[in-house]
């Protein structure tokens, strides 16, 4: 059995997003890049290129990473570039998509052999944390206004939208394209693709993904564009769980246990979210509050029941590890940080990579 903590990637698991992925492209034509600054865990990337076109990325070293380990198309976008930072990010990238008119002006003549798109916000989203909603007041994210978007057509050949937010309502995607088209199809009908963005859950359970494809197919047939789509999460959801081991139990008022993990170190999305750690849902009538190993007093992972007593040396698994978290994990407090493990599909267990003191002493100097 390998040593806690470890993040474990089940490919089987996995695959089942994945075959989604691919059969959206099949119905409808559009592409998927996997958004790394959601998932960059290189190891499974031959896997997930079989069945996603490529990758996107949100700075320079994302889209090297991309161009490096995700075969395919490679697209390049950040909410600012840095002068000394736009020759590296043509030389990996097949399209760069720029934040803002004013740094399509900047980088002009240094792109004018690029493809190249620009970042539109249509000023809706779904988001329900105001934290990461594109479209929240004075947001940095895009340009909005049509008319001022019409006058750099001529240097751009597509668009980038990403207004949805861990979105797994088909009727408000529909709405919020219905509000795209609405306000800027004039713009539409004159560029080659348009990339959606991520923040789409159609791999979740129930999502009528032959809707959802009709849907790109129609957007695309109308206004003759190859549709993208940028899955995060949709791509790694439920593929992934942190595995830790119970290092002390205590009592003061409620049980508790603590772990060979932080969620501050390790699952820092859930802390910054205020949300609880996911676990297999049990009924049982031993309640705990599991707590992380780092000084936080709010290091906290949730209350969770079990069947039996918890005790020193038990395992447990948090699921849906992979977005947003092993892309965040960190060293704070120097707890030990997860290694990684893949689940292979032959069933097989295999550790990919470990963390030690080493990489601890190089991360800071
Ligand atoms: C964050 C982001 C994504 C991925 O979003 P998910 O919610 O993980 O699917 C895609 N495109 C852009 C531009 C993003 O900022």
């Amino acid at each position: 059995m390998l040593k806690t903590p470890y993040y474990l990637i089940d490919k089987s698991k996995l695959l089942r997003n994945l075959e989604k992925i691919a059969r959206v492209r099949e119905l409808s034509g559009a592409k998927s890049l996997l958004a790394l600054k959601c998932f960059a865990t290189w190891s499974v990337f031959d896997l997930m290129s079989q069945y996603m076109d490529g990758s996107t990325s949100s700075s320079l070293y994302e889209v090297k990473l991309g161009k490096l380990k995700f075969p395919g198309e490679t697209h390049a976008y950040s909410v600012a570039y840095a002068d000394d930072e736009m020759a590296e990010v043509l030389a990996h990238s097949d399209k760069i998509i720029f934040n803002s008119i004013s740094q399509l002006e900047r980088f002009s003549e240094a792109s004018s052999e690029h493809v190249r798109g620009l970042r539109v916000n249509p000023q809706v989203s779904s988001s329900e944390f105001i934290l990461a909603d594109p479209a929240r007041p004075f947001s940095r994210l895009g340009e909005s206004d049509p008319d001022k978007i019409a006058q750099v057509m001529d240097r751009i050949s597509g668009f980038m939208f990403h207004n949805n937010c861990e979105n797994a309502n088909f009727e408000l995607f529909d709405q919020m394209l219905q509000h795209i088209e609405a306000r800027f199809g004039h713009l539409l009908h004159q560029v080659k693709w348009v990339s959606l963005g991520g923040g789409i859950h159609f791999t979740g359970e129930g999502y009528p993904l032959e809707r959802f494809a009709a849907r790109l197919k129609q957007l695309a047939d109308t206004y003759s564009v190859q549709i993208y789509l940028e899955p995060g999460e949709a791509a790694i959801t439920q593929s992934t769980s942190l595995e830790v081991t119970v290092l002390d139990t205590l009592f003061n008022g409620k049980h508790l246990a603590i772990v060979d993990s932080s969620i501050e170190a390790h699952m820092l999305d859930l802390l910054i979210y205020r949300q609880s750690a996911k676990m297999t849902p049990c009924e049982g009538e031993h309640e705990y509050m599991i707590c992380g190993k780092s000084c936080l007093a709010g290091d906290i992972f949730g209350e969770f029941k079990f069947d039996q007593p918890l005790q020193i040396g038990d395992r447990l698994s948090f699921e849906d590890a992979a977005g947003y978290t092993m892309v965040k994990k960190n060293w704070f407090n120097g707890v030990k940080m997860p290694a990684i493990a893949v689940r292979q599909l032959d069933g097989e267990v295999e550790l990919i990579r470990e963390f030690g003191f080493d990489d601890f002493v190089q991360s800071l100097s």
